[in-house]
């Protein structure tokens, strides 16, 4: 079977922090790193689509002055300068196109950048280019951008996830080395899981969402993705932190997540306590998947950590509660896209009403799913159905972050499998929405509560021998956790 995934040698299958290292020494450039990726790209994103634009040129830019800085003798901009990365096109670009993966974006260049972009800038990392993603950040398999599936590198009949799948494929195949996702019920841990990579959810508000495109306001959050733990942590170091231009920005001191990769690195997990969810330990979830989630459990284990069962009951109705609050989110932050201020506008030939050229905009310019997410947000928001819907689903989400409370009570992080199965076929779940809607369950209750959580590599199922990922959740603002757990985790897999 084709597969794409990171070569074992040369530039592109180095890990970011040794290409730090390999920068920053004057032992490389940053040119030659970004070309190497960009040689990457050219030599297999035909066969993968994670990129819907490429930036050789600007990041071969960035490149060039993170060089002539170091050659100057000046201290690197950040730890990571000169190590490019691929941005999900969710993200606004002076530079570059952002369109969302949406037809209703198409050839559209925003006006200002997003704060994380300013923050990758300032850091002086490249930014290779604008990582395909599903519509608007909605769904689970990238099916469903209007510019083409992205593929996953370990089989190209699969999907990489959703909705950062491009990403994660970029990630996979070697493309880059560093990614930034958007994480509103998974879109960041379970591409990640799909594909051998990690990804991790920051703590809601801790990372800016000031440039980009909402999808369910409450609930998205833009966060790191990468190959290693460390490099995981090394990128959302430098994006964390408040920004008076999102108001859902809050001011807390980002703990030092490289010091807890870098603790984790000796595998020592004594004195951890580590909470096995009830609801995510299930018969019917892929035997394959399920083994590496019990070997798992075995190996936290080995490291020193005690494992305690603990009981989320209204996990079970997350999945609905978040599939009636996500989509009364979009039928709102939707509404802006109506043809008239920016974007696609059709059949505006000065014979008809705004009402009409709004109407034939959205209806040309959104694909079926944000359609869909539309009609049942404004449906479960409307007059005499607000109480029975939206209002029932809020009270969920109160159970779901008080059952995560009571759960931390007892327990450090909790763990479950970030997906019940590996990556499935494109085209396998197309038909049917509520199966793709399923597929995120693991993830989403995390979203709903606002905390945080990471997907790392699991190793491979037995029955199909593709990636599996395991997730690790803590508490709001314990980030730190995720990555010693993590880290620790990743290092036993490697003994
Ligand atoms: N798959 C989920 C959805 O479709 C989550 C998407 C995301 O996190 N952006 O809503």
């Amino acid at each position: 079977m084709t597969k794409h995934i990171v070569p074992e040698s040369g530039l592109t299958s180095l890990t970011a922090a040794e290409l730090a290292e390999k920068i920053h020494s004057r032992e490389v450039t940053s040119r030659e790193v970004v070309q190497a990726h960009l040689d990457r790209i050219a030599e297999v994103d035909g066969d993968l689509n994670a990129f819907l634009y490429v930036g050789a040129e600007q990041a071969l830019a960035t490149a060039e002055a993170v060089d002539a800085a170091l050659d100057a003798g000046e201290q690197p901009a950040s730890p990571l300068a000169g190590v490019p990365v691929a941005l999900k096109d969710l993200f606004t670009t002076t530079d570059a196109p952002t369109t969302a993966a949406s037809k209703m974006l198409e050839g559209w260049t925003s006006p200002y950048d997003a704060t994380v972009t300013l923050k990758l800038r300032e850091a002086g990392i490249p930014i290779l280019g604008k990582t395909n993603l599903d519509e608007f950040a909605m769904g689970s398999s990238t099916e469903n951008s209007a510019f083409g599936p992205t593929r996953n590198p370990y089989d190209l009949e699969r999907t990489p996830g959703g909705s950062g799948g491009g990403t994660s494929a970029a990630l996979a195949a070697g493309m880059a080395p560093l990614g930034i996702g958007t994480d509103t019920g998974g879109s960041i841990r379970q591409p990640a899981a799909l594909t051998n990579t990690v990804g991790v959810k920051p703590t809601y508000g801790t990372i800016s969402r000031y440039g980009v495109i909402a999808a369910a306001s409450s609930l998205d959050q833009g966060g790191p993705t990468a190959r290693t733990v460390l490099d995981t942590a090394l990128l959302h170091q430098l994006i964390a932190g408040p920004d008076e231009f999102d108001a859902t920005s809050v001011d807390v001191e980002v703990p030092d997540l490289v010091a807890a990769a870098k603790k984790g690195a000796d595998g020592d997990l004594k004195g951890v306590r580590v909470g096995r969810i009830k609801q995510f330990d299930r018969d019917g979830w892929q035997d394959g998947v399920m083994e590496r989630y019990h070997a798992a459990l075995d190996q936290l284990v080995a490291q020193g950590a005690e494992i305690v069962d603990v009981d989320c009951p209204h996990f079970d109705d997350a999945l609905a509660a978040y599939y009636l609050i996500m989509p009364s989110e979009v039928s709102s932050n939707m509404a802006r896209f109506d043809g008239m201020r920016y974007g696609l506008r059709v059949g505006d030939d000065g014979t008809r009403s705004a009402d009409e050229v709004m109407a034939m905009s959205r209806a040309e310019g959104f694909g079926p799913e944000v359609k869909r997410r539309i009609i049942l947000g404004t449906y479960a928001l409307s007059v005499g159905y607000y109480d029975a819907y939206y209002l029932q689903a809020q009270r969920v989400r109160t159970l779901v972050a008080q059952d995560f409370a009571t759960a931390f009570e007892s327990v450090d992080v909790l763990v479950s499998p970030t997906t019940p199965t590996t990556a499935f076929k494109l085209g396998e779940k197309n038909d049917d929405p509520l199966e793709m809607y399923n597929f995120d369950l693991c993830t989403l209750p995390l979203n709903l509560a606002g905390l945080c959580g990471m997907s790392v590599p699991n190793g491979f199922a037995a029955d199909d021998n593709l990636p599996v990922g395991l997730q690790i959740m803590a508490p709001a603002f314990k980030d730190d956790r995720l990555y010693h757990v993590g880290a620790a985790f990743e290092a036993g897999q490697k003994k």
